[in-house]
Parts: C-alpha cells; sequence; structure tokens
C-alpha cells in the first residue's frame, strides 16, 4: 500500500482518544485518574513513501491506536510507553509518520498562517516525521511533560525543536524488541524499569 492510499491512517494533529474497547488486560500501571492506559497496536505489514533529506525511501509502518509508526520508531516508543504506564504515566502519539501530501498541507498552513494554527513545518521531503524518526505526543496530561523530559532519553527521544515540546525524535541510539513479533503480542515484559504485562491490543 502507497502512503497516498492511507488517508484515514493519517492522523489529525488535535489530540486523539483511544476508544474504550481497546483498554488492554492485564495492565498492572495505572494513571492518576485511575484508569488503565493501553495501546491499540496494527501489525500488519505497510510500506509507505517516505522521505529522507528530499530523497524518497521507503518506511515500513505499523499503527498504534491507528497512528502510522515507523516500525523502529514504534518499537523505541513501545519500550518508553511500558516505562511511563509503570510510573502512572499514559503518553499518547498524536502523530507520527506523514505521506508527502500531509506534510505538503501542513507546509503550506505554515507559509500562509491559515490553518493548522500556522504551526511550524518543515519543507516537504525533509520533515523527521516523513523519514520516520518524529513522534507528536499529547501534552494534555501534566504529568507527561516533566515524565519525558526526564526519561525519553533513555529510550533515545528527544526534543529537537525549542518551541515545539510535543515533538520528539529517535535517535536511533536504542535497539528496542520489535513490538510485532509473537512473542511481544503476548505480553511479555520488555520495559527496562519494570516487569509486568502489558497486552497489546492487536487490530490485525
Ligand atoms: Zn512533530
Amino acid at each position: 500500500m502507497r502512503a497516498e492510499e492511507l488517508p484515514t491512517l493519517i492522523p489529525s494533529l488535535e489530540p486523539r482518544e483511544a476508544p474504550p474497547s481497546v483498554l488492554g488486560r492485564n495492565v498492572l500501571g495505572r494513571n492518576r485518574a485511575g484508569r488503565v492506559p493501553s495501546l491499540q497496536l496494527g501489525c500488519t505489514p505497510v510500506v509507505a513513501d517516505g522521505y529522507e533529506r528530499g530523497r524518497p525511501i521507503p518506511i515500513r509502518l505499523v499503527t498504534m491506536n491507528g497512528v502510522p509508526v515507523e516500525r523502529a520508531t514504534a518499537n523505541a516508543y513501545w519500550a518508553m510507553h511500558q516505562a511511563a504506564v509503570v510510573d502512572g504515566v499514559e503518553l499518547r502519539i498524536n502523530s507520527a509518520f506523514r505521506s508527502a501530501p500531509e506534510q505538503e498541507r501542513l507546509y503550506a498552513c505554515y507559509q500562509c498562517g491559515c490553518c493548522n494554527r500556522g504551526t511550524k513545518a518543515a519543507k516537504p521531503g525533509y520533515s523527521r516525521h516523513q523519514n520516520g524518526r518524529a513522534i507528536d505526543l499529547s501534552l494534555r496530561a501534566t504529568d507527561v511533560h516533566p515524565w519525558l523530559v526526564a526519561h525519553a532519553a533513555d529510550f533515545g527521544f528527544r526534543a529537537t525543536v525549542s518551541d515545539e515540546p510535543w515533538h520528539w525524535e529517535h535517535d536511533g541510539s536504542t535497539h528496542s524488541p520489535d513490538v510485532c513479533q509473537p512473542r511481544m503480542r503476548e505480553g511479555v515484559p520488555t520495559a527496562s524499569r519494570g516487569s509486568y504485562g502489558l497486552d497489546a491490543m492487536l487490530d490485525s
């Protein structure tokens, strides 16, 4: 499937809420509201058209709560997500991989200031969202950003845009287990900072 065929998978920048039906089982961590956070994982193999420094590259995608995420970034995010759960913090991805049309739309908004709140966007082909390394996380919960500042680097994620505290990029320094391997699907503990079972609710 090509990226152009993924319009329904490309997330908006608006915060997303996972439907109650995706709540996982056997999760020991709870957020401060007492809810059990979970994450719906889609492992159907998809290769999309990404870009690295203006040149097209193939990007392997999985989905997390319906958001397309480059696979190595997803593996690192999964480890971080689990560690946050142990600490009672619920991470949510608002946006990750972007197709070329999506980046072009956001760049046009940045240029005109007339849509997407005029949020900064890289020139199409040069966004770290197009090479799969960048994720935008929801900061709606006040405990998320302090947790990221304290721990994200442990999982290879760094804040790289000073005025975008929601934007984190994986630097490739960590190699986490493949989130879509069968043993991962069975909830084998993988977090480096805790031992517990977190079920991925597979949508495929
Ligand atoms: Zn971003």
